[in-house]
C-alpha cells in the first residue's frame, strides 16, 4: 500500500477530540507569508510514527527531504531515525521526542540532517502526540519541512542587517523612523541616549515624548517646522532640548517626509544631531566678531548693526534715539605712565561703570581704544543724553583703583539725536565724533551736543587740508609781526614774526585753525621754512632801507628741527640774507624739549654754534622746571598769556617765582598776551619788563612794523 495511502486512509483510532492538536498549519502560517504558501505545502513530508511497533511510514517528500529512494519496503525505526540526525542533534532529537511522548505533548523542534550525500539539512519538525484511553502516548503523526534555504536567507539577512543595525547604533546621530499615519515609532537608533540620555526604548515605548525634551524657548519654533514636515516638506531645523543631567544642548534635526504614490504621507525619517560643539565654536567666533574682547560689550560693528535695525524700527515714528560718543581725556599718557596691562584694566572697568550708568536703558559699544559709543532708545528730546552724559561724566571721575595705582580719568562726550542729526548710521556716528571733538578742544571733561554750524566746522577743516598744499605755491601766506617792547623805555626790543594764511575764497585764516592740520599732515616743514626765509628776507629789505633793526622771532615746530637738515637750512639762509644771526631768535615750546631730549639737546647745540638765539615758548604750560630747562640754553623764556590773563588773580605767584628764577639762570624773560596796564604794572613791579601784547600792539603788516622800527618806539595809548 502506497504510503501516502496508508496515512491518508489509516484511520486514527481515536477521537480526534483526543488529538492535543491537529497538523500545526497555523503555526506554520504565522512564520511564513501566504505567497510562499504554496510552495512551502509541496515540500512538507508527512510521518506517522506507531510507538507500539517502532515503525514509521513517510510520505513521498520525506523521502525527497532524506534523498532516499522511495522503496515501500523501507520502514525505518526510531533507531535508523537517529542515524539519519546530525551526531550532534542527536541527543537533543532524542531528548525532545521522548518528552513529548512522556508528556503527551505536542512539539515542534529544529534539527540537522546529513543526507547520503552528506549535505546537510535543517529540519523543522511538528507533530502531535496521539494517546490512548489510558494515556498512553501511541503515535506521533507530524510533518517534517526542509528549512534549510530558509535558514540560509534568514542568516544571510541576518548577516546583512547586523552591520547595518549596528551601524545605526554606533553612529553619534540618532537616527529614527515613524509611521506617519498611526503617529507610531518604527525605529529609534541607540545614539538618542548618548544625545539625551534617555534610552530609545523610553520612546519607542512611548513612556517619553520627544517634545518633552525641547526647551521651552525653542517649542514654537519646532511646532511651525514640524508642520512643514507634514505638509511634505522636508525640513532642516535647529533647536535646544533638555538632557536627562539637567544639561542644555544644541540639536540639529533634519527630517524627511516619506510619500507614497498618491502623494499621501506615510512616514517620517529624521536625523538628529548633537550640534552643541558646533554652536559653542560659532558662538565664540561670533564673539568674537560682534564682541570686544577686553570688555565683552558690543563691538562697533555690533553697534551699527543695532543703530541700524533701530533707524529701521523708528521709521515713520515720531520716536527718537541718542548717541553718546565718550572719549578718555589724556588716556594715552595712563598707557604710557603705567603700561597697558593697566590700560585694558582700567578700559575694563570704565566699560563696567559705563554700563552701570545706562543698565538696561541703553546699549554700550566699545568702539576703539578708549572711546565707547552709547545707544539710548526712547528719547524724546535732549534732557536725557545730557543728563545721562553728566551722570557719566561724575561716575568717571571717581578713583579708580588698579594693580595699587590709585587713577583718576575724566572723559569728553559728545551727544547726537536721531532723526535730528542724522538719518543714517553712518551720519549720525560721524556727527557725534564731530561733537566729541568740539567737546575736546573747549578743554576736557565737556559734553557737547552736536549742532549743524560743527559740522559745517568739520567741513572747513577738510576744505582747509586740502588747499593747504597749495597756499605757498599760490602765495598766500604773509607773516605779520609783532612787537616786544621794553616797559621802562617803551622802545622796541624785538618781534614775533607770525603767518597768516589769505585763503581765497574763505578770507583770513588764523595760525590756531590751519597750523595743527600741517603739524598733522607734515605740510608744517615746509612751512616753517618759508616763515624762516621770508622773516631774513624782509629783515634784509629793512636793512635796505636804512631802517635800525630788531632780532626777529620765528616758531619752530618739533617736526622740523628733528630734521637734520635743519642746521644747513638755516645756515643757508643766513648766508643768503647776510642777516646776523644773534638777529634770529627760534621760539621751541616746552613740551618739544621735553619729549624729545637727547635728539633735540644735539640739535640745539648746532644750532646754536650759529650764533642764533633761542627762545622757549609757552612756557608754564608743561609743567617743567627751568633749572631742568637750563641744560638747553635757552636764551629767552616767554610766560604763556594764560598766566598773564590770572596774573592779578590765582597765577601771580607762579608767574614772580618763574621771572626770578629766570632772571637768576641769566634769561630775559617776555611776558606774552599783556591787554592791561594792571597786568603791565604787575610785571614791571617783578622787575619783568619785556612785555608782548595788545597793550602795545596787535601783530601787524611788514609794511606798519616798518613804521613801527622807524620811530623805534611804541607808546601806550
Ligand atoms: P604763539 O607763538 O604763542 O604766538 C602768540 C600768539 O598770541 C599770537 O597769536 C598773537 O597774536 C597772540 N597774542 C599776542 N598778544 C596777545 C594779547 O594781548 N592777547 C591775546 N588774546 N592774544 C595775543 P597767533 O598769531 O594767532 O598765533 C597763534 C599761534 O600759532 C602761535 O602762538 C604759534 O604757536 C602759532 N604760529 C603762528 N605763526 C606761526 C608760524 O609761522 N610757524 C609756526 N610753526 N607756528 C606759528
Ligand atoms: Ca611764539
Ligand atoms: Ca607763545
Amino acid at each position: 500500500m502506497d504510503i501516502k495511502e496508508n496515512i491518508k486512509s489509516k484511520p486514527i483510532r481515536k477521537d480526534s477530540s483526543n488529538l492535543h492538536s491537529t497538523l500545526m498549519m497555523k503555526d506554520i502560517d504565522s512564520v511564513y507569508t501566504s505567497s510562499t504558501m504554496d510552495q512551502l505545502l509541496s515540500t512538507i513530508g508527512c510521518f506517522d510514527y506507531d510507538v507500539v511497533e517502532d515503525e514509521t511510514f513517510w510520505s513521498d517528500q520525506v523521502f525527497t527531504i532524506f534523498d532516499i529512494n522511495n522503496d515501500n519496503s523501507f520502514v525505518p525505526t526510531y533507531e535508523t531515525l537517529l542515524t539519519f540526525i546530525h551526531p550532534d542533534d542527536q541527543s537533543y532529537y532524542d531528548q525532545a521526542i521522548k518528552n513529548a511522548l512522556h508528556q503527551s505533548k505536542s512539539y515542534s523542534i529544529e534539527y540537522r540532517i546529513v543526507d547520503k550525500n552528506s549535505v546537510i539539512k535543517t529540519i523543522r519538525e511538528q507533530a502531535n502526540i496521539i494517546v490512548d484511553e489510558n494515556g498512553n502516548s501511541i503515535r506521533i503523526i507530524g510533518t517534517v519541512l526542509d528549512i534549510s534555504k530558509i535558514k540560509k536567507t534568514e542568516k544571510l539577512l541576518l548577516e546583512k542587517e547586523q552591520p547595518f543595525e549596528t551601524f545605526y547604533h554606533s553612529l553619534d546621530t540618532a537616527i529614527w523612523s515613524m509611521d506617519a499615519n498611526m503617529e507610531e515609532w518604527i525605529f529609534c537608533s541607540n545614539a538618542i541616549e548618548n544625545i539625551t540620555g534617555f534610552p530609545a526604548d523610553l520612546f519607542l515605548n512611548y513612556q517619553l515624548s520627544w517634545t518633552d525634551l525641547i526647551h521651552p524657548l525653542y517649542i514654537d519654533h519646532f511646532y511651525i517646522n514640524y508642520q512643514k514636515v507634514l505638509s511634505g516638506q522636508d525640513t532642516n531645523m535647529q533647536y535646544k532640548i533638555l538632557c536627562r543631567n539637567g544639561e542644555e544642548k544644541w540639536i540639529q534635526e533634519r527630517t524627511i517626509p516619506v510619500l507614497n504614490e498618491k502623494n499621501e504621507l506615510i512616514r517620517l525619517d529624521g536625523i538628529i544631531s548633537d550640534i552643541t560643539e558646533k554652536k559653542q565654536i560659532e558662538d565664540k567666533i561670533n564673539k568674537l566678531a560682534f564682541l570686544d574682547d577686553i570688555t565683552g560689550l558690543p563691538n562697533r560693528v555690533t553697534l551699527e548693526k543695532r543703530i541700524e535695525s533701530q533707524i529701521q524700527k523708528l521709521e515713520d515714528s515720531l520716536e527718537a534715539f541718542a548717541l553718546l560718543l565718550i572719549d578718555m581725556d589724556r588716556f594715552r599718557q595712563i598707557n604710557d605712565s603705567f603700561g597697558r596691562a593697566v590700560g585694558d584694566q582700567l578700559i575694563k572697568q570704565i566699560a563696567f561703570r559705563l554700563t552701570e550708568c545706562v543698565r538696561e536703558k541703553g546699549v554700550v559699544a566699545r568702539m576703539v581704544g578708549d572711546e565707547f559709543c552709547i545707544l539710548l532708545p526712547n528719547v524724546h528730546d535732549i534732557d536725557a543724553p545730557v543728563k545721562l552724559a553728566e551722570t557719566i561724566t561724575q561716575s568717571l571721575q571717581e578713583l579708580f583703583i588698579i594693580d595699587n595705582y590709585e587713577l583718576y580719568v575724566t572723559a569728553s562726550i559728545g551727544i547726537s539725536m536721531y532723526p535730528h542729526d542724522g538719518k543714517t548710521s553712518e551720519a549720525l556716528l560721524s556727527n557725534t565724533d564731530v561733537a566729541l571733538n568740539r567737546a575736546k578742544k573747549l578743554g576736557r571733561n565737556i559734553v557737547k551736543v552736536y549742532s549743524p554750524s560743527m559740522s559745517m566746522e568739520a567741513h572747513r577743516v577738510f576744505k582747509l587740508e586740502k588747499d593747504l598744499r597749495k597756499a605757498i605755491s599760490n602765495q598766500e601766506f604773509f607773516l605779520v609781526y609783532q612787537p616786544i617792547v621794553d616797559a621802562n623805555t617803551n622802545m622796541i626790543k624785538s618781534a614775533e614774526a607770525l603767518i597768516r594764511w589769505a585763503h581765497p575764497e574763505l578770507g583770513i585764516i588764523p595760525p590756531s585753525e590751519f597750523i595743527p592740520l600741517a603739524e598733522e599732515n607734515g605740510f608744517i616743514l615746509e612751512i616753517t621754512d618759508w616763515t624762516l626765509q621770508t622773516a631774513c628776507h624782509q629783515m634784509n629789505q629793512w636793512r635796505q632801507h636804512g631802517l635800525p633793526l630788531v632780532p626777529i622771532s620765528v616758531n619752530i615746530s618739533a617736526k622740523r628741527l628733528l630734521r637734520n637738515d635743519f642746521k644747513e637750512m638755516i645756515n643757508q639762509i643766513l648766508i643768503e640774507t647776510k642777516i646776523n644771526p644773534s638777529y634770529i631768535e627760534l621760539e621751541i615750546t616746552e613740551s618739544t624739549l621735553i619729549k624729545n631730549e637727547q635728539v633735540i639737546i644735539n640739535r640745539i647745540e648746532e644750532i646754536k654754534k650759529l650764533g642764533v638765539r633761542l627762545a622757549l615758548d609757552d612756557f608754564g604750560t608743561g609743567y617743567s622746571s627751568l633749572i631742568y630747562l637750563k641744560q638747553f640754553k635757552v636764551d629767552t623764556i616767554k610766560i604763556d598769556r594764560f598766566f598773564i590773563q590770572d596774573l592779578l588773580t590765582s597765577d601771580a605767584a607762579i608767574t614772580k617765582s618763574i621771572i626770578y628764577l629766570a632772571k637768576g639762570l641769566n634769561m630775559s624773560v617776555i611776558a606774552e598776551g599783556v591787554e592791561t596796564k594792571e597786568q603791565l604794572n604787575f610785571l614791571r613791579d617783578q622787575n619783568c619788563h619785556y612785555i608782548q601784547g595788545y597793550l602795545y600792539s596787535k601783530p601787524v603788516s611788514s609794511d606798519d612794523f616798518q613804521n613801527h622800527l622807524q620811530n623805534e618806539y611804541i607808546a601806550i595809548h
